[in-house]
């Protein structure tokens, strides 16, 4: 299975596809998430990609592209993976095609901009052992205290109210015309992202399991 996931900031793309990857053994490839390792352990690549990220601004095609190849290159990407937060413009998309030759699924989560705002808003996160929270629907035991290794729990830098309106509308500019290049490829299928995750989940591995087209 080769499937992208799909959906603005705040979709949840990143839960929902961290439990399928679970399920079916296959990598699940996140571009944020190597981004900030890059950023963390200070490498070039985490140096030129920084200023971006953090305005919530797109990082350039040319540097994502370089790490994506090398990623899906690796013997464990050879059975099948999850992409996360790639493509996020037509350049990346066209790329990933010429890559692995076609992807065979890709999966939109919808949830309306309001809710995106709120869950952004309101997620915290762990910067010892990256676990994720959200204020209002997952809080941790103790406010601002990580469960699981006790660190002060941080807001990203990119979740930032104004960080938060920039992503959105790169969103809605750069990436969301991605949907009409899979869609006229027939791989497109949308699904309501303001449910909870499992039952997004339970979708999902449904309809790959009964072979089901997009
Ligand atoms: P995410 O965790 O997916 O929201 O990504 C965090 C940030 O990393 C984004 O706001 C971008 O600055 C950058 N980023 C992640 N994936 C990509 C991508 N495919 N293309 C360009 N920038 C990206």
């Amino acid at each position: 299975m080769r499937m992208v996931m799909f959906g603005p900031p705040g979709a949840g793309k990143g839960t929902i596809a961290g439990a399928l990857t679970e399920q079916w053994g296959i990598p699940h490839i996140a571009t944020g998430d190597m981004l900030r390792a890059q950023v963390r352990q200070g490498t070039e690549l985490g140096r030129r990609a920084q200023d971006y990220m953090d305005a919530g601004e797109l990082v350039p095609d040319d540097l994502i592209l370089e790490m994506v190849r090398r990623r899906l290159s690796e013997a464990d990407a050879r059975r099948g993976f999850i992409l996360d937060g790639f493509p996020r413009t037509l350049a990346q998309a066209d790329a990933l095609d010429e890559m692995v030759g076609g992807v065979d699924a890709v999966i939109d989560l919808e949830v309306p901009e309001q809710e995106l705002i709120r869950r952004l808003s309101g997620r915290r996160v762990c910067p010892q052992c990256r676990a994720i929270y959200q204020v209002d629907t997952m809080p941790p035991r103790k406010a601002g205290v990580c469960d699981r290794c006790g660190a002060q729990l941080v807001r990203r830098a990119d979740d930032e109210p104004e960080a938060v309106r920039n992503r959105l509308a790169v969103y809605r500019e750069q990436t969301a015309p991605v949907l009409a290049y899979y869609r006229e490829r027939g791989l497109l299928r949308s699904t309501d992202g303001t449910r909870g995750s499992a039952a997004v989940v339970d979708e999902i591995a449904a309809a790959v399991a009964a072979g089901e087209k997009p």
